[in-house]
């Protein structure tokens, strides 16, 4: 029987690992954390409202995790928002239809001039600062990077911010996709075991983890790009490879989970000139009403000191939304994914793929390794739940084709 390890049990991995299961392969995935799911990590807050601490909204055109969702019996509940419409605050009073008609003519201008600063983009397209100061805003925000550092290719789809689908996430939690994919799977996965280094050798694949040496004929990383570099490959990767992981991006981002003391209607609010924003979702069966707030972009982060705590970021959603009945006694929940060991910060920032291809070249297969993650999804799938799930479903393609020349 052909036998494959899986390195990562987040989504990407854990896709990967399932479908190969389910092909007779027999698999064996690696995880560092004590604990599945990766970037989607579900909590419940004290009063037992739902957080989730990473991936959070699902919007449209998410159809391999929707199949995946049916697949495992897991509910998609609507969250009452819609990922893109937010009441800004200060409110400079945009025209909706004005904003769609700008962010249209910066994708046409991105999708001719991909290599162009995204602000030089915004500057020439976008005549009326309050929108210009919007667009900016959301694709740094979105992209969890500063907006100095994005190109035409990072806001090529820029519309999509603007769209008007109502945003859902899994019932009990978006960690219940992992925990599905992981039920099925059993002793296949085993927790608290990091990869330090991968030997292929006369056709086999050796992986070095913390518990001792795993063989296999075949293996897919799934694991976040910076951790990618610090893996010791012999022999080492190609320098596509190398040259790909040192030349993209990664984004920081964190997220701040307040309880509070009554429930209120579903809502989101942004502030534009802080770029940040927070919102309220209709919690699940459980109950228990939260404030989430989401800040992106290292000066973002710096400004709220959310690496130093929760406290003045806290400040910050009150004096934004002043209507909040915020629990001063309750615990708040801050996650930060700036520098966090397994993940080394948000997601990639990508966007155009080079010489027009679907997928960046970083997830190209090599002898005996296929690759994935949300950093190999097709575009414009890359940094999203969905991409790490297509991701899984390519990389077990891969792995078949090389099994099949084993
Ligand atoms: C704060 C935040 C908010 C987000 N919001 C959204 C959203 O609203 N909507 C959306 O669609 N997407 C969102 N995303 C993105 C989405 O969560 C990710 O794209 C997706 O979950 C990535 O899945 P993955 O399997 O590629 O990587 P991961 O989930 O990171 O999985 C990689 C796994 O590899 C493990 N690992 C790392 N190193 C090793 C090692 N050496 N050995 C063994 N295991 C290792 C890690 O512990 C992890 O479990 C968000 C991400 C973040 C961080």
């Amino acid at each position: 029987m052909a036998r494959c390890i899986v390195i990562g049990a987040g989504l990407a991995g854990l896709v990967a690992a399932d479908a190969l299961a389910r092909d007779g392969v027999e698999v064996e995935v690696l995880e560092a954390r004590d604990r599945v799911g990766g970037r989607v990590w579900s909590a419940r807050m004290d009063g037992g409202g739902l957080v989730e601490r990473a991936g959070e909204f699902i919007t449209a055109g998410y159809e391999a995790t929707e199949a995946l969702a049916d697949r495992l019996g897991l509910a998609l509940d609507g969250m009452g928002i819609r990922y893109p419409d937010r009441a800004l605050r200060p409110d400079p009073g945009i025209d909706r239809a004005a904003a769609l008609a700008a962010a249209h003519a910066v994708e046409r201008a991105a999708a001719a001039e991909p290599d162009a600063p995204a602000l030089e983009l915004l500057d020439r397209e976008v005549p009326d600062p309050a929108i210009r100061e919007l667009l900016a805003s959301r694709a740094q925000s979105s992209s969890s990077y500063p907006v100095e550092g994005l190109t035409g290719g990072h806001i090529a789809d820029i519309a999509h911010l603007l769209d008007d689908v109502e945003t859902r996430r899994v019932r009990g939690g978006n960690q219940g996709l992992a925990a599905g994919l992981a039920v099925g799977l059993g002793d296949a996965v085993r927790l608290g075991t990091p990869v330090r280094g991968v030997r292929r050798t006369a056709g086999r694949v050796e992986v070095e983890a913390d518990d001792g040496r795993h063989v296999a004929d075949a293996c897919v990383v799934a694991v976040p790009l910076p951790i990618l570099g610090r893996i010791d490959f012999d022999p080492g990767l190609p320098e596509a490879h190398r040259a790909a992981i040192a030349a993209i991006p990664f984004g920081r981002a964190a997220k701040l989970a307040l309880p509070l003391t009554a429930a209120v209607a579903p809502d989101a609010v942004m502030s534009v000139p802080e770029r940040f924003w927070a919102y309220v979702t209709p919690c699940d069966e459980v109950g228990g009403s939260v404030v989430g707030s989401w800040a992106a972009a290292e000066p973002v982060l710096a400004r709220l000191a959310a690496r130093e705590g929760p406290d003045r970021w806290i400040r910050a959603v009150g004096e934004l939304w002043p209507e909040l009945p915020l629990d001063p006694g309750a615990r708040p929940r801050l996650t930060r994914w700036i520098d966090a060991e397994w993940t080394g910060g948000s997601y990639s920032v990508i966007g155009a793929m080079p010489d027009g291809r679907d997928r960046h070249p970083v997830g190209d297969a090599i002898d005996g390794i296929a690759f994935a993650g949300e950093h190999t999804a097709p575009a414009p799938w890359t940094a999203t739940i969905e991409g790490a799930i297509r991701s899984g479903e390519r990389a077990a393609a891969d792995a078949r084709a090389l099994l099949g020349a084993v």
